[in-house]
């Protein structure tokens, strides 16, 4: 099994906090891109060991910039596809009309990322993002009517100006809609945003790591007893509707990454495609392979493969650490573990260690003391 990954890095302006790869877009641009991905999809095919492909995600940028024609003639050349996969589109909400949802169901697309980020208006002006609340609950109604149910949203806490109530606010909107997925992350400070620039100049007020840290309480609790599985740190579902892309991602299974940008993880190496649309273009025009390899050391998969499993609410088995590692790492993970499961931060069921509620918090902690560096 293995997931393919599709960078579309178009936007039409840039939010202020956003640190991805992306650049302005035209639609020729946009679409001659398209034979790009299908060019490289051919040469770098055989990377995925003859794996059937179960999901296919187009994440941004903003992929719903491209055409669902375009969208429809990469999946089609995706000849490893099972017939019956996860196919995800990251959209923005003022790209949704019924027309666009007919024609991206058509093309294949049976499920939605929609980055809302948050309900409130003067919110949404602060982080720049191109539609308002009630733009965005109209993306979610037209989605629906127009047959696609399982669509997830993205949402923002820790923004300034917002508060506890705010937040709530968000959430409750959320969760009164029925959607079945949210992902929901801290605001963060990247070096090169405007975001970061305006907070250096003194422009607005960060809210506290105590603030943050009370909008992570609300958001858990509230998703908790709305019935959501709190299935990874930042990911919330209804049973049933985990995002099997994502999953597959912190189970490690092999994906290809396609596009500027794009990374690929084989199972033992990494490879990196440039961050520049001028050079993936000139490389892929050339033979079809624009990417560089990085062969990680045993160490770094290990601290990979630790984060990302404690991160899951299904944690991290020791036998598999240890058919994975060997045994010395199992032992070196165990010591680690010891002190934090001691305090409650981590739990132990069968071979199985994962966060508690409170290791949540100090989970930055747990990793850095379970890593080999
Ligand atoms: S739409 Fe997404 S990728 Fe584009 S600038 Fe905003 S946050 Fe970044």
């Amino acid at each position: 099994m293995a997931g393919i990954y599709v960078h579309i890095p178009f936007c039409k302006k840039k939010c202020i906090y956003c640190d991805f790869f992306s650049v302005g877009a035209s639609p020729e641009n946009v679409e001659a891109y398209a034979d790009l991905i299908i060019k490289e999809y051919e040469a770098r095919r055989e990377e995925l060991g003859g794996e059937a492909v179960r999901t296919v995600y187009f994440g941004g940028g903003t992929p719903s910039l491209m055409s669902p024609r375009s969208l429809a003639r990469i999946l089609g050349s995706f000849r490893d596809m099972e017939s019956v996969g996860e196919v995800t589109l990251e959209v923005n909400p003022d790209d949704v009309t019924p027309d666009f949802v007919r024609d991206i169901r058509e093309a294949g697309i049976n499920r939605v990322s929609m980055g809302v980020q948050s309900f409130d208006d003067a919110e949404l002006r602060f982080l720049m993002r191109r539609h308002d609340a009630r733009g965005a609950e109209m993306a979610v109604d037209c989605l629906r009517n127009g047959g696609i149910e399982n669509v997830s949203i993205d949402l923002i806490y820790g923004i300034p100006g917002q508060t506890v109530a705010s937040w709530e606010r968000s959430l409750r909107k959320a969760i009164g809609m029925g959607l079945p997925h949210l992902s929901s992350y801290c605001l963060t400070y990247e070096e090169g945003t405007l975001l970061t620039r305006k907070r250096d100049k003194g422009e607005f007020e960060p809210l506290t790591d105590e603030e943050c840290v009370a909008m992570y309480d609300c958001l858990a609790s509230e998703m908790r007893k709305a019935g959501y599985e709190h299935y990874e740190i930042s990911n919330f579902a209804l049973p049933g509707f985990r995002s099997r892309h994502n999953s597959a991602y912190w189970n490690f299974t092999p994906y290809l990454g396609l596009g500027a940008s794009a990374h690929s993880f084989d199972g033992r190496c990494r490879r990196y495609n440039p961050s520049s649309l001028r050079g993936y273009r000139e490389r892929i025009e050339q033979d079809g392979v624009a990417c560089e390899i990085e062969q990680e050391s045993v160490n770094e998969l290990y601290n990979e493969w630790v984060m990302t499993r404690l991160r899951t609410s299904d944690g991290m088995s020791l036998n598999d650490l240890q058919s994975r590692f060997g045994e010395e790492k199992r032992s070196y993970a165990e010591k680690a573990a010891a002190s934090y499961l001691r305090a409650g931060d981590l739990k132990k069921e069968a071979d199985v260690l994962s966060l508690t509620d409170r290791g949540v918090m100090v989970s930055d902690a747990v990793f850095r003391d379970l890593f080999i560096v």
